[in-house]
């Protein structure tokens, strides 16, 4: 199927930092592929590798289209976790570095980070803060412990940590992660969930221009849903998810969120097959030769919509909006086998729903916590004094680690329940 994002090609304001963030990655992953493997040293944690890419190309790095210089974070640790969860090398390298390059989704949230995926929609290339990329090597050896013990972490799963700076530009840090949704999968609702409610509202009403949003606390409560997994999945999400936020109390981390995406297996794919047909011939569309068939039976996705959520805010800012195009991905029929033993991600890439019968549920859920690189230090304190202001101070958002931590676990403890059962656990609760 078709995933329509704004395709990175020349011309594209971004076009020359993704085109060396992906030469870096190739070269840099490579050169630590092509040795032998061994144990990791305490040493491999703090290790940074600076490039220096030119047309020319010198003894160290190939000839590259621009001059750059790249720095690579860790190389072994990485390469390490890329294997424990599970990735094959040769197709990580080949999913960052065809010639398709990514697509970019732009800047999602508030904070000003550019999203990229790669053209098979598996990795998203997210670009950090300097103080996130800070954060992430000083809480590298707890995070890597914390997989070894945990391989079904819910927490992103991070593949590198790369910095990209092109002459008399700015540093550009960034880190590959998983893509949490399917590129197979049509995502038919989508939450973030921080377990907060100032400000945790999607307004309904425009929903209906953008279907397909990224939801948020109260949208989830209004509708009244819960995770619907049965006794022995529940139990397994809401210990790892426990576990996971208790790693993340510890190092004052916060502002993380649970993204849940919602496949409904009885709509599957097939829903918007017309509103696609149409977006084959739109202009600006690339078309790759032979590939119409494909298209026809394919839908738009999430990122589709995201990015048309984008376009819109853009005209009603009367910004110049971005160029819409289309990017051809090879979608693999199956989630590749690395993510089928992962019990979050066991069923076709995610998590089905389960009936307290047993019976397999309607729905596939995927879940995963994500934005997990922000320092309760980091100007945090100035937003818990503005926003105290005008709010109770338990509702805020940013409270400190641990009560983020445990508002967050009630929240989700509390939506794998349905209504009665919270309300039985609430009066049996307060009987002692
Ligand atoms: P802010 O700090 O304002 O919340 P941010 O720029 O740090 O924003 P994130 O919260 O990491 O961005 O992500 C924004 C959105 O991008 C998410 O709500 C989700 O829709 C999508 N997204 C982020 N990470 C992933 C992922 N690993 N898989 C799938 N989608 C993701
Ligand atoms: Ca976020
Ligand atoms: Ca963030």
């Amino acid at each position: 199927r078709v995933i329509v994002g704004t395709k990175v090609d020349q011309g594209h304001v971004n076009w020359v930092t993704a085109y060396n963030m992906l030469t870096g990655i190739r070269f840099t992953v490579s050169r630590t592929n092509a040795k032998m493997d061994r144990e990791l040293t305490e040493a491999d944690f703090d290790a940074r590798h600076k490039f220096s890419f030119d047309i020319t190309g010198n003894e160290l790095t190939p000839s590259a289209k621009y001059d750059f210089k790249f720095k690579d974070y860790a190389p072994w640790v990485f390469r390490h976790l890329r294997s424990i969860f599970g990735l094959d090398p040769a197709d990580y390298l080949m999913s960052l570095t065809s010639k398709y390059i990514l697509s970019e989704l732009g800047s999602p949230g508030k904070s000003g980070s550019f999203f990229y995926f790669s053209r098979d929609y598996k990795y998203i290339i997210k670009t950090i803060h300097h103080a996130e990329h800070k954060l992430l090597r000083k809480i590298l050896r707890e995070y890597y412990k914390h997989v070894i013990d945990n391989p079904d972490t819910l927490i992103s799963q991070f593949y590198g940590l790369h910095r990209v700076k092109i002459p008399y530009g700015c540093k550009i840090h960034f880190v590959v992660m998983n893509n949490l949704f399917p590129p197979h999968r049509d995502i038919h609702q989508m939450f973030d969930l921080k377990g907060s409610t100032i400000g945790r509202d999607f307004p309904e009403e425009d929903l209906a221009k953008n279907p397909r949003a990224t939801l948020k606390d109260l949208n989830w409560l209004r509708r009244n849903l819960h995770l619907e997994l049965g006794p022995g999945k529940r139990e397994a999400f809401l210990e790892q998810m426990k576990r996971d936020v208790s790693l993340l109390q510890r190092l004052h981390i916060m502002d993380y969120s649970m993204l849940v995406g919602i496949h409904d297996l009885e709509k599957g794919n097939e829903e918007n097959v017309r509103e696609n047909m149409l977006k084959v011939f739109q202009p600006g569309g690339e078309r790759k030769e032979g590939d119409m068939t494909n298209m026809l039976t394919r839908t738009p996705s999430r990122m589709e919509n995201a990015l048309k959520a984008k376009q819109l805010r853009l005209t009603l800012k009367k910004e110049k909006p971005v160029p819409m195009g289309m990017v051809q991905a090879k979608m693999p029929d199956e989630m590749a086998d690395e993510r089928k033993d992962r019990i979050f991600y066991s069923d076709d890439g995610g998590f089905q729903a389960t009936h307290d019968n047993g019976q397999p549920g309607e729905v596939i859920y995927y879940l995963g916590i994500i934005d997990c690189l922000t320092h309760y230090g980091f100007v945090k304190h100035l937003e818990h004094f503005w926003k105290g202001l005008s709010n109770p101070k338990n509702q805020i958002s940013p409270v400190p680690p641990h009560e983020y931590g445990e508002r967050f676990i009630n929240f989700i403890t509390g939506i794998t329940m349905t209504e009665e059962e919270a309300e039985r656990k609430k009066a049996s609760g307060s009987e002692h």
